[in-house]
C-alpha cells in the first residue's frame, strides 16, 4: 500500500490526488482521503471507493474534501478481503470527534490484540488490522497523543502510520524502519508519503525519512519530534529496493534506479552468461537490465513491451486472474529476439508462474535461448510485513532447488543475485547488519517475533 499525507497547505485533498496517483503502483484495489479543515471548525470530510485514484475521485468528490490538513491511501489486499470496508482511510468517531487512520504494513501481533479487546467488549468492523490501533488509542482513558504513544508500542511488525483527529496528525514509522516514509516541504506546511517520487510530481521538496521508532507530532503549535521506540536493528524492507518502490524513488538517500542498476551489474559479475541481447521485464527489472548490458557489454534491447494499461499481475486475487494477467500485460518484441540468445532479467521469483510465462513468450517469438538473471536471492519465506507473498508452500524457492526451478521456469539457464551481492549492490550503512536491510524473506531472519501460524493477512 501506500499512503500520503499533507498538514498546513491549502487544497490538501488536491495534493493528496496527485500524491496518491504518483503511489498508484503500491496499491490499485482502492484510495481514500480524509480532510480537516482548520478554517471551518476543524471538519473532517473524507471519500473512499474501490479502483485507481484517478477512478475514485474526480474534480467534485476533491472540492468536496476542504481542509488544509489530509490523509490518503491507495491499498493492495495481500491476504486480507478485497472490500469497500477495508478501502482507508478507516474513520472512526473518537471521543467527540473523529480519528482517521492509515497505514502501510502489517501488524504482526494484530489477531492477539484482536481477541484481547474484543474478550473486553470491543467491536470491530473490519478485517483490517489498522483498526486494533484505532481501538487501542480510543480505549485509552489518556490524552490523544500519549494514548497514540502507548498503542505504538504494544504493536508489532513492519508499518507505516498516518493517524488524524481534528486537532492533531501524527506521523509514525515502525521500530525498524521496514516500511518507508518521507517527509517534504512546500513552505510552510508538510508533505508525507510512502515514497519520494510523489514529492516530484507536487513540487514538495524532500526533507527526510522518517527514522524508525519515530512518531512526528503536527497541531496549531506546528511540528514535534518524539520516539516512542529506540532502534534495535533497522531493517528496510529489501523487497522496496528489488522491486516494490518506483525507479525515480529514493529510501534512505538511495535511489531505486541506481540501486536496480547496481544489482544488475553484480548479477553479471556473479553469474555471466554469453547472448546476443539482454532484455528486462518491465517495468521493475528495466534497471537492471542496463546493468547488466553496461557491465558484460551486451546490448540492450526493449525485447518485451508491457501493456500500460493493465495492472500489476501480482496485485490481482487470485491466481486465475494473475495468469490471465500476465498475457494482458506483456508482449515480446518478435523483430528483436528472433534467432536471438536472450538474457532476460526479472527482479524475483514468487511462484514461478509469471517467469515460465515470460520465457515461453520469448520462446515462442522466436529466441534461440532464454537465459534467466534474477536480482535477489531465492525467496524462500514469507513476509510478515505488508509484502504480498503465498504461503512458505508455494514459494518455488523453499521447496525447489536453482535446477529444478530453472526446469520448471523452461529456461537454458537460471541464477539468483547472492546475498551478499544483493547487499553491496544496494549500498549505505555502512556497518550495519545486512546494511540495514530485512532480507527475511531471503534468509529467515525476521527483525521482530513472527509467528508461523498466525495470520499475514495485511491492513494494505
Ligand atoms: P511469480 O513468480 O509469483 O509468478 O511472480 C513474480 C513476479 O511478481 C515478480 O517478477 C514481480 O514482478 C512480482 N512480485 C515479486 N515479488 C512480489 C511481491 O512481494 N509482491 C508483489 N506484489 N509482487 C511481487
Ligand atoms: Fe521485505 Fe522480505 Fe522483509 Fe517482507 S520479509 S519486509 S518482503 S525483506
Ligand atoms: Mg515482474
Amino acid at each position: 500500500c501506500g499512503v500520503f499525507g499533507v498538514f498546513n497547505l491549502p487544497e490538501a485533498s488536491n495534493l493528496s490526488y496527485y500524491g496518491l496517483h504518483a503511489l498508484q503502483h503500491r496499491g490499485e484495489e482502492s484510495s481514500g482521503i480524509c480532510t480537516v479543515d482548520t478554517k471551518n471548525g476543524k471538519k473532517f470530510s473524507y471519500h473512499r471507493g474501490m479502483g485507481l485514484v484517478k477512478e475514485v475521485f474526480d474534480k467534485e468528490k476533491l472540492d468536496m474534501l476542504a481542509g488544509d490538513r489530509a490523509i490518503g491511501h491507495v491499498r493492495y489486499s495481500t491476504a486480507g478481503e478485497s472490500k469497500l470496508a477495508n478501502a482507508q482511510p478507516l474513520i472512526f468517531r473518537y471521543r467527540d470527534g473523529d480519528l482517521a487512520v492509515a497505514t502501510n504494513g502489517n501488524i504482526v501481533n494484530a489477531p492477539e490484540i484482536r481477541h484481547e479487546l474484543e474478550m473486553q467488549g470491543s467491536i470491530f468492523q473490519t478485517s483490517s488490522d489498522t483498526e486494533v490501533i484505532a481501538h487501542l488509542i480510543a480505549r485509552s482513558p489518556k490524552d490523544f497523543e500519549t494514548a497514540a504513544k502507548e498503542a505504538l508500542q504494544r504493536i508489532i511488525g513492519g508499518f507505516a502510520f498516518l493517524i488524524m483527529t481534528n486537532d492533531k496528525l501524527i506521523v509514525a514509522s515502525d521500530p525498524n524502519g521496514l516500511r518507508p516514509l518521507v517527509m517534504g516541504r512546500i513552505g510552510d506546511g508538510f508533505v508525507f508519503s510512502s515514497e519520494s517520487c510523489a514529492f516530484e510530481t507536487i513540487g514538495a521538496a524532500y526533507e527526510r525519512d522518517v527514522q524508525p521508532g519515530e512518531m512526528l507530532i503536527f497541531d496549531a503549535d506546528g511540528m514535534r519530534e518524539d520516539r516512542y521506540a529506540e532502534v534495535e536493528r533497522r531493517a528496510t524492507c529489501a523487497m522496496e529496493y528489488i522491486y516494490f518502490a518506483r525507479p525515480d524513488s529514493d529510501i534512505n538517500g538511495i535511489n531505486i534506479h541506481s540501486a536496480r542498476k547496481r544489482m544488475g551489474r553484480q548479477l553479471a559479475i556473479e553469474s555471466f552468461v554469453d547472448a546476443d541481447i539482454v532484455t528486462g521485464v518491465p517495468d521493475s527489472s528495466i534497471s537492471a537490465a542496463i546493468g547488466y548490458a553496461e557491465q558484460t557489454g551486451i546490448p540492450y534491447e526493449l525485447g518485451l513491451i508491457k501493456n500500460k494499461y493493465t495492472g500489476r499481475t501480482f496485485i490481482q486475487p487470485s491466481q486465475e486472474l494473475r495468469e490471465k494477467g500476465v498475457k494482458m500485460k506483456l508482449s515480446a518484441v518478435r523483430k528483436v529476439v528472433e534467432g536471438k540468445r536472450v538474457v532476460m532479467i526479472d527482479d524475483s521469483i514468487v511462484r514461478g508462474t509469471t517467469s515460465l510465462r515470460i520465457v515461453n513468450l520469448l520462446r515462442e517469438a522466436g529466441a534461440t535461448e532464454v537465459h534467466v538473471r534474477i536480482t535477489s536471492p531465492p525467496f524462500k519465506n514469507p513476509c510478515y510485513y505488508g509484502i504480498d507473498t503465498p504461503d512458505r508452500k508455494e514459494l518455488i524457492a523453499s521447496y525447489r532447488t536453482v535446477e529444478e526451478i530453472r526446469k520448471q521456469i523452461n529456461a537454458d539457464s537460471l541464477s539468483f543475485l547472492s546475498d551478499e551481492g544483493f547487499i553491496d549492490s544496494v549500498g549505505g550503512n555502512d556497518g550495519a547488519y545486512n546494511r540495514g536491510m530485512c532480507m527475511a524473506c531471503f534468509n529467515n531472519d525476521y527483525p521482530t517475533p513472527v509467528n508461523e501460524e498466525s495470520d499475514k493477512s495485511c491492513s494494505c
